[in-house]
């Protein structure tokens, strides 16, 4: 699957996916937050709820956006109210991804335009692949989406790569204070990713055109 069905994403669609993403971190907060008493100072649940729930409040008037704009304009409400680190990163993911989208064209299709969007992230947040973030993520569900994988082995393999950051030594971020006692817990933002993309996987699912 390349993505095109969503990037034709109805007002209704969009509005599904945007639920379904405050509807996880809504049951998973206090999870979210345990992750980073662990290894950072116990916001990240609370973080990504207000910027869920600050999205749900306008989804009705978001959703009826073109995409591009949409994603643009629910990037700039995360990097306003989830404050934090994760705030401006998961903005840029948004915003750039919504910049991207509007030159989507047959030489660039949506797994090229969603690698931009999260080298745009990296950029903003110095880091890299490996430095226990929520990149760890990304960048596999993106090579994932690029080889076509099935949806649910694309939510398989985000779960996974989170619980793979537990191994990691943070390099960015709060957790990277702690040097080698970073080592042994999961990565909240990579946590967070991983619920996100499970989530919207299994929307696209269960609402795949016919
Ligand atoms: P804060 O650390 O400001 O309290 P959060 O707790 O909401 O912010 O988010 C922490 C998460 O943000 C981390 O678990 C990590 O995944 C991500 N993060 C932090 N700094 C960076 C960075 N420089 N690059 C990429 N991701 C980062
Ligand atoms: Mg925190």
């Amino acid at each position: 699957m390349s993505g095109g069905f969503l990037v034709q994403a109805e007002p209704v669609l969009l509005m599904g996916l945007i639920e379904a993403c405050r509807a996880t971190i809504a049951a998973n907060s206090d999870h979210l937050c345990a992750l980073d008493r662990a290894i950072g100072d116990g916001d990240h649940g609370t973080n990504m709820r207000r910027g869920c729930d600050a999205v749900s409040a306008d989804e009705a008037s978001v959703s009826a956006l073109p995409l591009p704009d949409a994603l643009e304009k629910i990037g700039l409400m995360l990097v306003m109210n989830i404050g934090g680190a994760a705030g401006p990163l998961y903005g840029t993911l948004l915003m750039a991804l919504g910049r991207e989208l509007r030159t989507l064209d047959d030489d660039r299709d949506f797994p090229t335009v969603l690698k931009q969007a999260i080298d745009a992230v990296a950029r903003r947040g110095r880091s890299h692949a490996g430095d226990k973030t929520l990149l760890d993520v990304l960048y596999p569900v993106q090579d994932a989406l690029a080889h076509c994988s099935p949806l649910t082995d694309i939510a398989r393999q985000a779960e996974h790569c989170a619980e793979l950051t537990a191994a990691m030594k943070a390099m960015r971020g709060r957790a990277s204070y702690l040097g080698d006692r970073s080592i042994g817990h999961v990565d909240p933002g990579a946590s967070s990713c991983a619920l996100l993309t499970t989530a919207i996987c299994r929307y696209l699912e269960e609402h795949r055109p016919a």
